[in-house]
Protein backbone atom coordinates (compact mmCIF):
# COMPACT_ATOMS: atom_id res chain seq x y z
CA UNK A 1 0.00 0.00 0.00
CA UNK A 2 1.15 3.93 -0.20
CA UNK A 3 2.49 3.65 -3.36
CA UNK A 4 -0.53 5.72 -4.80
CA UNK A 5 -1.04 2.75 -8.24
CA UNK A 6 -4.18 0.73 -8.53
CA UNK A 7 -4.12 -2.61 -8.67
CA UNK A 8 -5.61 -4.53 -11.45
CA UNK A 9 -7.66 -7.51 -10.77
CA UNK A 10 -5.78 -10.04 -12.37
CA UNK A 11 -3.26 -12.30 -11.25
CA UNK A 12 0.50 -11.75 -12.24
CA UNK A 13 1.37 -14.57 -13.04
CA UNK A 14 4.72 -15.90 -12.63
CA UNK A 15 6.91 -17.65 -15.65
CA UNK A 16 7.36 -21.10 -12.82
CA UNK A 17 3.59 -21.14 -12.55
CA UNK A 18 2.75 -24.41 -10.95
CA UNK A 19 -0.78 -26.31 -11.67
CA UNK A 20 -1.93 -29.45 -9.38
CA UNK A 21 -4.86 -31.63 -10.70
CA UNK A 22 -5.93 -33.27 -7.49
CA UNK A 23 -7.93 -36.65 -8.01
CA UNK A 24 -9.71 -39.06 -5.78
CA UNK A 25 -9.52 -42.51 -7.29
CA UNK A 26 -11.48 -45.48 -6.32
CA UNK A 27 -11.52 -48.72 -8.41
CA UNK A 28 -10.88 -46.39 -11.60
CA UNK A 29 -8.25 -49.02 -13.27
CA UNK A 30 -10.37 -49.29 -16.55
CA UNK A 31 -10.11 -45.26 -17.06
CA UNK A 32 -7.01 -44.48 -14.89
CA UNK A 33 -4.74 -44.46 -18.13
CA UNK A 34 -6.88 -42.19 -20.52
CA UNK A 35 -7.41 -39.97 -17.50
CA UNK A 36 -3.63 -39.94 -17.17
CA UNK A 37 -2.82 -39.11 -20.69
CA UNK A 38 -5.53 -36.39 -21.22
CA UNK A 39 -5.09 -34.39 -18.06
CA UNK A 40 -1.10 -34.59 -18.86
CA UNK A 41 -2.24 -33.37 -22.53
CA UNK A 42 -4.57 -30.41 -20.91
CA UNK A 43 -1.08 -29.40 -18.61
CA UNK A 44 1.28 -29.62 -21.65
CA UNK A 45 -0.55 -26.30 -23.01
CA UNK A 46 -0.59 -24.39 -20.07
CA UNK A 47 2.39 -22.13 -19.36
CA UNK A 48 4.91 -22.75 -16.77
CA UNK A 49 5.57 -25.99 -14.88
CA UNK A 50 6.24 -28.74 -14.40
CA UNK A 51 3.07 -29.64 -13.25
CA UNK A 52 1.37 -32.23 -11.43
CA UNK A 53 -1.34 -34.60 -10.66
CA UNK A 54 -1.82 -35.73 -7.57
CA UNK A 55 -4.15 -39.01 -7.48
CA UNK A 56 -5.19 -40.43 -4.35
CA UNK A 57 -6.64 -43.78 -4.20
CA UNK A 58 -9.17 -44.65 -1.87
CA UNK A 59 -8.62 -47.94 -0.89
CA UNK A 60 -9.21 -49.78 -3.93
CA UNK A 61 -9.55 -53.22 -4.45
CA UNK A 62 -8.36 -53.72 -8.06
CA UNK A 63 -5.37 -52.90 -9.61
CA UNK A 64 -5.56 -49.27 -9.73
CA UNK A 65 -2.72 -48.74 -6.94
CA UNK A 66 -0.53 -50.99 -9.34
CA UNK A 67 -1.16 -48.98 -12.50
CA UNK A 68 -0.50 -45.71 -9.92
CA UNK A 69 2.88 -46.78 -8.83
CA UNK A 70 3.82 -47.57 -11.99
CA UNK A 71 2.62 -44.26 -13.64
CA UNK A 72 4.67 -42.73 -10.84
CA UNK A 73 8.08 -44.32 -11.88
CA UNK A 74 7.50 -43.57 -15.74
CA UNK A 75 6.36 -39.50 -14.78
CA UNK A 76 7.60 -37.43 -12.49
CA UNK A 77 4.73 -35.47 -12.80
CA UNK A 78 2.66 -37.71 -11.23
CA UNK A 79 2.20 -37.81 -7.97
CA UNK A 80 -0.09 -40.85 -6.02
CA UNK A 81 -1.04 -41.12 -2.81
CA UNK A 82 -2.77 -44.65 -1.31
CA UNK A 83 -5.56 -44.71 1.84
CA UNK A 84 -5.25 -47.89 4.34
CA UNK A 85 -9.11 -48.29 3.49
CA UNK A 86 -11.89 -46.63 1.54
CA UNK A 87 -12.90 -43.59 3.77
CA UNK A 88 -15.31 -42.32 0.87
CA UNK A 89 -15.05 -39.35 -2.33
CA UNK A 90 -14.95 -36.08 -0.13
CA UNK A 91 -12.44 -37.68 2.68
CA UNK A 92 -10.21 -38.64 -0.39
CA UNK A 93 -10.08 -35.69 -2.20
CA UNK A 94 -9.44 -33.76 1.33
CA UNK A 95 -5.86 -36.28 1.46
CA UNK A 96 -5.23 -34.75 -2.33
CA UNK A 97 -5.38 -31.29 -0.96
CA UNK A 98 -2.70 -32.00 1.18
CA UNK A 99 -0.22 -33.15 -0.88
CA UNK A 100 -0.40 -30.33 -3.70
CA UNK A 101 1.61 -28.06 -4.42
CA UNK A 102 1.09 -26.01 -7.10
CA UNK A 103 0.02 -22.02 -6.95
CA UNK A 104 -3.50 -23.06 -8.29
CA UNK A 105 -5.24 -26.55 -7.44
CA UNK A 106 -7.51 -28.35 -10.19
CA UNK A 107 -9.71 -30.54 -8.19
CA UNK A 108 -11.34 -33.10 -10.67
CA UNK A 109 -13.29 -36.43 -10.22
CA UNK A 110 -11.07 -39.73 -11.96
CA UNK A 111 -13.41 -41.48 -14.24
CA UNK A 112 -13.52 -38.37 -17.12
CA UNK A 113 -16.97 -37.16 -16.53
CA UNK A 114 -14.95 -33.76 -16.02
CA UNK A 115 -12.62 -33.56 -18.68
CA UNK A 116 -9.79 -32.46 -18.35
CA UNK A 117 -9.56 -30.19 -21.55
CA UNK A 118 -11.47 -28.07 -19.39
CA UNK A 119 -8.63 -27.14 -17.29
CA UNK A 120 -6.92 -24.70 -19.57
CA UNK A 121 -10.60 -22.90 -19.54
CA UNK A 122 -10.59 -22.70 -15.52
CA UNK A 123 -6.70 -21.26 -15.78
CA UNK A 124 -7.72 -18.54 -18.13
CA UNK A 125 -10.71 -17.26 -15.66
CA UNK A 126 -8.41 -17.73 -12.60
CA UNK A 127 -5.49 -15.23 -14.66
CA UNK A 128 -8.97 -12.96 -14.84
CA UNK A 129 -8.25 -12.50 -10.83
CA UNK A 130 -11.30 -15.10 -9.80
CA UNK A 131 -10.11 -17.46 -6.86
CA UNK A 132 -12.53 -20.11 -7.03
CA UNK A 133 -13.52 -21.29 -10.75
CA UNK A 134 -16.21 -23.70 -10.71
CA UNK A 135 -17.34 -25.41 -13.88
CA UNK A 136 -20.87 -25.73 -14.72
CA UNK A 137 -22.45 -28.65 -16.49
CA UNK A 138 -24.61 -28.11 -19.11
CA UNK A 139 -25.92 -31.53 -19.88
CA UNK A 140 -26.32 -34.78 -17.67
CA UNK A 141 -25.04 -37.09 -20.75
CA UNK A 142 -25.41 -40.85 -19.54
CA UNK A 143 -26.47 -39.99 -16.31
CA UNK A 144 -30.30 -41.78 -15.14
CA UNK A 145 -33.67 -39.97 -14.38
CA UNK A 146 -32.86 -41.14 -11.02
CA UNK A 147 -29.39 -39.84 -11.11
CA UNK A 148 -30.74 -36.36 -12.11
CA UNK A 149 -33.40 -35.60 -10.35
CA UNK A 150 -31.90 -36.64 -6.52
CA UNK A 151 -28.93 -34.38 -7.33
CA UNK A 152 -31.42 -31.31 -8.63
CA UNK A 153 -33.35 -32.34 -5.03
CA UNK A 154 -30.33 -32.13 -3.42
CA UNK A 155 -28.88 -28.96 -3.96
CA UNK A 156 -32.65 -27.81 -3.42
CA UNK A 157 -32.70 -28.43 -0.16
CA UNK A 158 -29.07 -27.60 0.69
CA UNK A 159 -30.05 -23.90 -0.42
CA UNK A 160 -33.32 -23.90 1.92
CA UNK A 161 -31.20 -25.20 5.12
CA UNK A 162 -28.07 -23.09 4.34
CA UNK A 163 -27.14 -19.61 3.88
CA UNK A 164 -24.07 -20.57 1.95
CA UNK A 165 -24.60 -20.15 -1.70
CA UNK A 166 -22.83 -23.66 -3.35
CA UNK A 167 -23.75 -23.19 -7.03
CA UNK A 168 -26.01 -25.18 -8.99
CA UNK A 169 -24.91 -28.07 -11.17
CA UNK A 170 -21.34 -27.98 -9.84
CA UNK A 171 -20.01 -31.03 -8.37
CA UNK A 172 -15.90 -30.74 -7.17
CA UNK A 173 -14.76 -30.00 -10.56
CA UNK A 174 -13.47 -26.67 -9.97
CA UNK A 175 -9.86 -24.62 -9.78
CA UNK A 176 -8.57 -22.91 -6.51
CA UNK A 177 -6.25 -20.10 -6.01
CA UNK A 178 -3.53 -21.57 -2.69
CA UNK A 179 -4.87 -19.09 -0.69
CA UNK A 180 -8.23 -20.94 -0.66
CA UNK A 181 -6.67 -24.35 -0.21
CA UNK A 182 -4.55 -23.59 2.41
CA UNK A 183 -7.85 -22.00 4.15
CA UNK A 184 -9.91 -25.27 3.44
CA UNK A 185 -6.73 -26.92 4.68
CA UNK A 186 -7.43 -25.65 8.31
CA UNK A 187 -10.94 -27.11 8.17
CA UNK A 188 -10.47 -30.37 9.76
CA UNK A 189 -14.40 -31.58 9.61
CA UNK A 190 -15.15 -35.04 10.14
CA UNK A 191 -17.37 -34.95 7.62
CA UNK A 192 -16.21 -32.56 4.74
CA UNK A 193 -17.78 -31.01 1.59
CA UNK A 194 -14.99 -28.94 -0.09
CA UNK A 195 -17.38 -28.19 -2.98
CA UNK A 196 -19.29 -26.26 -0.26
CA UNK A 197 -16.71 -25.37 1.66
CA UNK A 198 -15.02 -23.62 -1.19
CA UNK A 199 -18.02 -21.63 -1.51
CA UNK A 200 -18.31 -20.77 2.47
CA UNK A 201 -14.67 -19.44 2.57
CA UNK A 202 -15.34 -16.58 0.14
CA UNK A 203 -13.06 -15.53 -2.05
CA UNK A 204 -14.10 -14.15 -5.65
CA UNK A 205 -15.47 -16.69 -7.47
CA UNK A 206 -16.99 -17.46 -11.20
CA UNK A 207 -18.56 -20.52 -12.96
CA UNK A 208 -17.33 -22.01 -16.67
CA UNK A 209 -19.74 -24.07 -18.53
CA UNK A 210 -18.84 -27.22 -20.08
CA UNK A 211 -20.53 -30.61 -20.82
CA UNK A 212 -20.04 -33.23 -19.02
CA UNK A 213 -19.80 -36.62 -20.03
CA UNK A 214 -21.18 -39.58 -19.48
CA UNK A 215 -18.94 -42.11 -17.16
CA UNK A 216 -16.50 -43.20 -19.08
CA UNK A 217 -15.82 -47.13 -17.84
CA UNK A 218 -16.62 -48.51 -15.14
CA UNK A 219 -19.58 -47.84 -12.80
CA UNK A 220 -20.79 -44.82 -10.34
CA UNK A 221 -19.54 -45.22 -6.91
CA UNK A 222 -23.14 -43.37 -5.82
CA UNK A 223 -25.13 -46.07 -6.33
CA UNK A 224 -28.95 -45.68 -4.43
CA UNK A 225 -28.04 -45.51 -1.04
N1 LIG B 1 -14.36 -42.01 -5.28
C1 LIG B 1 -13.51 -42.15 -4.20
N2 LIG B 1 -13.93 -42.88 -3.12
C2 LIG B 1 -15.17 -43.44 -3.05
C3 LIG B 1 -16.05 -43.26 -4.13
C4 LIG B 1 -15.62 -42.52 -5.23
O1 LIG B 1 -12.38 -41.66 -4.23
O2 LIG B 1 -15.46 -44.10 -2.05
C5 LIG B 1 -13.93 -41.25 -6.46
C6 LIG B 1 -14.23 -41.89 -7.81
O3 LIG B 1 -13.16 -42.76 -8.22
C7 LIG B 1 -14.38 -40.69 -8.72
C8 LIG B 1 -15.00 -39.65 -7.80
O4 LIG B 1 -14.67 -40.05 -6.47
O5 LIG B 1 -13.12 -40.21 -9.15
C9 LIG B 1 -16.52 -39.54 -7.96
O6 LIG B 1 -17.11 -40.81 -7.83
P1 LIG B 1 -18.25 -41.32 -8.84
O7 LIG B 1 -17.82 -41.06 -10.23
O8 LIG B 1 -18.54 -42.73 -8.49
O9 LIG B 1 -19.45 -40.36 -8.45
P2 LIG B 1 -20.63 -39.78 -9.39
O10 LIG B 1 -19.99 -39.22 -10.64
O11 LIG B 1 -21.51 -40.92 -9.70
O12 LIG B 1 -21.28 -38.70 -8.57
MG1 LIG C 1 -18.64 -39.98 -11.76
Amino acid sequence: MGSGVLQGPAQSVSPDLKISVAVPVYNEESVLPDLLRRTLAALDTLPGGPHEIVLVDDGSSERTWQILEQATADDPRIVAVTLSRNFGHQAALGAALDFVTGDVVAVMDGDLQDPPEVIPDLVAKWKEGYQVVYAVRQEREGESWFKKTSAALFYRVIHRITDVKIPVDTGDFRLMDRKVVDVLKTMRERHRFPRGMSAWVGFKQVGVPYDRAARHAGVTKYPFR
